[in-house]
């Protein structure tokens, strides 16, 4: 019988080719975000594969699971991470000086989550619309006192909005664009709204990246795109968008901030850097993503052996992220090795792992069962996790699984 709770893509999902060149099989998995309260409830699983388009560039995933399933139960909040916090100030500064934003200009932000973005904006008198579908987290936005909109951005919602509120002199939209199924309809919106004179901004993990520190962990169900500066410049072209510059960021382990007009402007230095890195390391083309999934095949058996050899030592994971579920479910990583996995995240406290048989734990509960290893799951947050285990008292090792290579890391 099909399962209609997702479709398998036929066509490249920018440029509608229908050349897909298979990748990396990840299994059958559960929702990254699906946690679960009860390790004996059933979990629903989908498959996990992906596929390279030789015509536009994009590597992407084949399934497309229904939006309604995915986004049921949104538990990740963007201001639960301190350098997140910290980053949301260096990303609106860089957005004001490029795009010259003064105090009557607009802003939207799509997927604005709690406001952390906005606010920074707000601060400096630059009015601010956010665009936000999950309604319990733009209510959050909205208490704090961020104007914000509970919707989907498509064009429709773009026309609507620049009725109601005004043009704006700039577009931001982080983390989102890869995430979206209905792509074209995104894009579209944001050409419709931003002003003539106005500047796009999208922040995306860098495929380069991706593919060369083998963030395989980065693929789950959410993730439909993982684009380069290359192949996310193809699409906003067929929409007559032009990127001209890049900034580099920190989130997801490495991000690029795309900024694009709608007139064509002169490419600067940082733009034709990236385009000239992503040559050389031939990210455009299906062999690299090929070698990515022989390496990341390698890198889950580095990452068992790894294991393997701590014997009876307590592993206690940290930081039960979306990217953490594929990871260890790739990796057959559950109840065998770790004890538990602790997050700061209260709301996801008391659940077990996507899996279903790890228990989510505070930090407190975490200690409690004396890990001699913390296995650093949200390793993209690395550096914060092992600052804050060594203010609190610990002293063992950690298992830092990413960049590249798994690695053990003792405490300093
Ligand atoms: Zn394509």
């Amino acid at each position: 019988m099909p399962d209609h709770d997702f479709e398998t893509i036929q066509e490249c999902r920018s440029c509608s080719s229908r050349g897909l060149v298979d990748i990396l099989d990840l299994g059958i998995q559960p929702l990254a975000n699906a946690l679960v309260k009860d390790s004996h409830a059933p979990v629903k699983k989908f498959p996990l594969t992906t596929a390279f388009c030789p015509t536009c560039s994009l590597f992407q995933l084949k399934e497309t699971v229904k939006k309604e399933i995915l986004f049921d139960h949104y538990v990740w909040v963007t201001k639960t991470s301190k350098g997140a916090r910290e980053y949301a100030q260096t990303f609106a500064h860089r957005v004001i000086q490029r795009a010259g934003l003064k105090g009557e200009d607009c802003v939207f932000e799509i997927a604005s989550n709690d406001g952390t973005i906005l606010k920074q904006f707000m601060a400096k008198g630059i009015s601010v619309v956010g665009i936000e579908p999950a309604k319990n987290i733009a209510a959050m936005a909205m208490r704090d006192g961020v104007r914000t909109d509970c919707a989907y951005w498509n064009l429709a919602t773009a026309e609507r909005m620049i009725k109601q509120y005004a043009s704006p002199k700039v577009v931001i939209a982080r983390n989102v664009i890869p995430h979206v199924s209905q792509l074209h309809g995104v894009i579209e919106g944001i050409a419709r709204a931003l002003s003539d004179d106005g500047t796009g901004v999208i922040e995306f993990h860098s495929g380069r990246i991706i593919a060369e520190e083998l963030h395989y962990d980065s693929i789950y169900h959410e993730h439909l795109c993982y684009f380069t500066a290359h192949s996310l410049g193809w699409l906003l072209n067929k929409y007559g968008l032009y990127p001209y510059a890049v900034d580099i960021s920190p989130i997801s382990g490495g991000s690029l901030v795309l900024y694009f007009s709608k007139t064509k402007r002169i490419l600067e230095p940082s733009y034709l850097d990236i385009l000239d890195q992503e040559k050389k390391s031939g990210v455009n083309e299906a062999l690299v993503w090929q070698k990515f999934f022989k390496e990341s095949n390698a890198h889950r058996e580095k990452t068992l052996d790894l294991l393997k050899g701590l014997g009876d030592k307590v592993i206690v994971g940290f930081g039960s992220s979306a990217r953490s579920a594929t990871y260890i479910n790739f990796c057959g990583i559950g109840k065998n090795y770790l004890e538990a996995v602790i997050d700061n995240n209260s709301l996801k406290q008391g659940f077990m792992t996507p899996a279903g048989d790890v228990p989510i734990v505070s930090f407190e509960q975490g200690m409690a069962l004396k890990p001699d290893v913390i296995f650093i799951l949200a390793w993209n947050f690395g550096q914060e996790i092992m600052d804050e285990c060594a203010k609190r008292g610990f002293k063992g090792q950690y298992i830092m699984p990413f960049p590249k290579e798994p690695r053990l890391i003792k405490s300093v």
